[in-house]
């Protein structure tokens, strides 16, 4: 055979034991080729090494044993089942293998062949017996010992779809590691193997598969985990030194416009404002591009920290765009922004969506001559037709409702390689951050607002309406102002909406003495925003919402947040929604209300109850939904990983991080040849996503 049938990307249908059928199983898998057959790891690996003297072995245990075979029949029992017998012998004893209706196996293992059994034993009158066990004969065609696959050894177990049996799946991944596995190159660097004590690339992926023992299992799935961090980390690397490698716009001075911005809010900057607000100040005199993420709990006070970064920009001669996902949060931070404006000379303005063409035209306008500082908008801002006289810094805002693409689309809108600062409420732990944000610095505003009392939570069934209706009733009794909140998954879930819209009427007719209002996301802007307007000003005592209201939505005398079919949410959207109120003075409260029926549901929801702290709860919720449903279907940041888990194996992650970017950085002539190399994985593997097909 040539070099060439045996590369890795030799299609799988070709290799030996697949063919054009059961090629199509594979691809099912995601398995084309050799290659991805290779990296197709098991999911679990069984020790079935320990061969017992059959005297020794345990009824009711997996076991192991190995003998010839001296009887071998299969006799007819009722109607048409048939049960074939096989009985070994060793030096010590006899035990029989059964089969129902596989009347073959006497054929295949005739009296005098050597064969393995694992399977669990059972003692029938006397007689040690298996059920339909694994098997494997123990002597090849020439009578030599063989190299089993099945049994005599740790075996491994892959997830497999249907019509596909781990016996055959296991023969040709046996083929495969013992003729292509050469083929594979190692593309780790010397150093990096050894400072990190990882072993040989084709070791691994052997011994990942058939590992001939545990140790070397491990050693094989720590050296497998840390190429697929590594693998990542450096794209992440390789986007930051791009990054850092572009001149930044200058931001040399800060004084003018910005001191008396400050002075003149109704309240002082905490702590953790002014340290966060300080090391966006640090990155704008830097001269490189400024790639920071701030995360802070909700109400922490994140708007007015973008907002001062945004005045130093337009003090600085550029504008500054703030990107929110919400047309009713687009609206507040207009409202809130132009108020807190008032009087520097600065001007903001507001592009949505669904704007009528005129005074679209006229924000463009404003936005192309610069004559609009801060533009403040949804989606809309990275249309084509928008064009920044000048755009110095973007701000995205609740940077979890966006994809990596849309901040990539408005950092394109900038001149040069605009100051980058993203906002996320959503509190990443540091393991998914690492993941997620590898190159872009983090600030955290770890600290609240004074004088904000904690929340009261609580979680009713969903029978306990009696219960629900009297909490509301004392509360309104108070002159509170309270949200009850539906889920509505995705705006175009009608069902949901209904109920929405039928629960606002019955709260309407519960509560005759109080204000109802509804707010959805298929309402006119201008119906939404009467109605958001008459619950701010307390003309509303009771506002039924869809989620809609989830992300940013200040309104600091509401005091109480009901949420229905509460087990639906994630913890952290819960998070979100609790924290619309506890804004003011008063005492407030949220109600979790739960359908006992879930599995876990109820039970998850005591972890609110428990705990206020963002980042505790996001701990919770990644531990129990697992990054990929975590992140959410928005979330295109993170790469699928075959072996890694990056909540299991963080300290693997943060190693590889450590490697992936003292490599970069790296510039010495030695690792050259391996870098190319490298680079040029990555590009296949992270180009698109990534952004990074035009890095050298
Ligand atoms: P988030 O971090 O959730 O975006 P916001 O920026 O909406 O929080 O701020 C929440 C509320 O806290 C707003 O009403 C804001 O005016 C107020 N606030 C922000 N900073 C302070 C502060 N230092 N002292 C008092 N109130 C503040
Ligand atoms: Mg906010």
């Amino acid at each position: 055979m040539t070099m060439e049938q045996f590369s890795l990307d030799r299609e799988i249908q070709y290799v030996k034991g697949v063919g054009p059928e059961r090629a199509k199983l594979f691809s099912k898998l995601g398995i084309t080729n050799v290659a991805s057959l290779l990296y197709y790891f098991p999911r679990e690996w069984v020790d079935r090494s320990n061969i017992k003297p059959i005297i020794k072995v345990s009824p009711g245990a997996l076991e192991t044993v190995s003998g010839i075979v001296i009887s071998s029949a299969t006799r007819q029992v009722r109607g048409s089942l048939k049960i074939t017998s096989v009985t070994i012998k060793d030096k010590s004893g006899f035990i029989t293998g059964t089969w129902f209706n596989q009347p073959f196996m006497e054929k295949l293992l005739k009296k005098g062949v050597s064969v393995i059994f694992y399977g669990k034993v059972e003692s029938y009158r006397g007689m040690l017996q298996i059920g339909n066990p694994e098997y494997e004969l123990a002597e090849d065609d020439d009578g030599e010992a063989k190299d089993t696959i099945n049994v005599n050894r740790i075996v491994p177990i892959y997830p497999l779809t249907e019509r596909l049996s781990q016996k055959q799946f296991r023969k040709i991944m046996k083929y495969s590691v013992d003729n292509y596995l050469e083929h594979l190159n190692e593309y780790m660097p010397d150093e990096v193997k050894e400072r990190y004590g990882l072993i040989e690339l084709k070791t691994a992926v052997y011994n990942a598969h058939y590992p001939s023992d545990f140790k070397t299992l491990e050693e094989s799935k720590r050296r497998i985990i840390f190429d697929e961090f590594f693998f990542m980390q450096l794209a992440f690397a390789m986007r930051r030194k791009r990054v850092k490698d572009e001149p930044g716009i200058l931001f040399a001075k800060d004084g003018k416009l910005l001191d008396p911005f400050i002075l003149s809010l109704p309240f002082t900057l905490t702590a953790a404002q002014k340290r966060v607000l300080g090391e966006i100040k640090a990155d704008f005199t830097s001269g490189k591009p400024m790639n920071r993420l701030v995360q802070g709990d909700v109400g922490s006070g994140k708007t007015i920290v973008a907002l001062a970064a945004a005045v130093i920009a337009v003090d600085n001669g550029c504008q500054a765009a703030i990107m929110v996902p919400t047309e009713i949060l687009a609206e507040q931070h207009m409202k809130n922004i132009s108020g807190m404006l008032n009087g520097t000379g600065i001007k903001a303005g507001l592009l949505l969506g669904g704007m009528k063409r005129k005074p679209r035209e006229e924000v463009l306008n404003g936005i192309k001559d610069g004559t609009i500082n801060i533009i403040i908008g949804t989606h809309a801002l990275i249309q084509d037709d928008v064009i920044f006289n000048k755009l110095g810094l973007a701000v995205i805002d609740e940077q979890h409702r966006f994809g990596v693409m849309q901040r990539a689309q408005l950092m394109r809108k900038g001149t040069g390689l605009p100051h980058s600062l993203i906002m996320t409420a959503t509190p990443i732990p540091r393991t998914l951050s690492l993941a997620v944000y590898g190159d872009t610095d983090i600030s955290v505003i770890d600290e609240l607002p004074p004088g904000r009392k904690p929340i009261k939570t609580m979680v009713f069934e969903s029978w306990q309406t009696i219960k629900l209706y009297s909490f509301i009733g004392e509360r309104l009794g108070e002159k509170s102002q309270i949200y009850m909140v539906y889920p509505l998954v995705d705006e175009s879930e009608k069902l949901d909406l209904k109920s929405a819209i039928e629960m606002e009427k019955h709260i309407a007719l519960r509560f005759k003495d109080f204000k109802t209002a509804i707010v959805h996301g298929q309402m006119k802007k201008e119906e939404r925003d009467t109605a958001m307007a008459a619950f701010k000003n307390k003309e509303i005592d009771i506002l039924v919402a869809t989620t809609v209201i989830e992300v940013g939505i200040d309104i600091p005398d509401a005091s109480v947040m009901v949420i229905e079919h509460a087990e639906r949410f994630g913890l952290s959207q819960l998070h979100q929604l609790r924290g619309r109120v506890g804004r003011g003075s008063k005492q407030s409260y949220c109600v979790l209300v739960g359908d006992p029926q879930t599995e876990g549901g109820i039970k998850r929801l005591g972890i609110m109850v428990e705990t206020q702290d963002g980042f505790k709860i996001a701990e919770a919720d990644l531990e129990i939904r697992g990054p990929g449903e975590f992140m959410g279907t928005r979330q295109h940041g993170l790469p699928e990983f075959k072996m890694a888990n990056i909540i299991r194996d963080r300290q693997l992650l943060e190693l590889a991080k450590e490697a992936a970017f003292s490599f970069i950085s790296d510039n010495c002539d030695s690792n050259h040849n391996k870098k190319e190399q490298l680079v040029h994985i990555i590009k296949q593997k992270y180009g698109p996503s990534f952004d990074l097909i035009n890095i050298g």
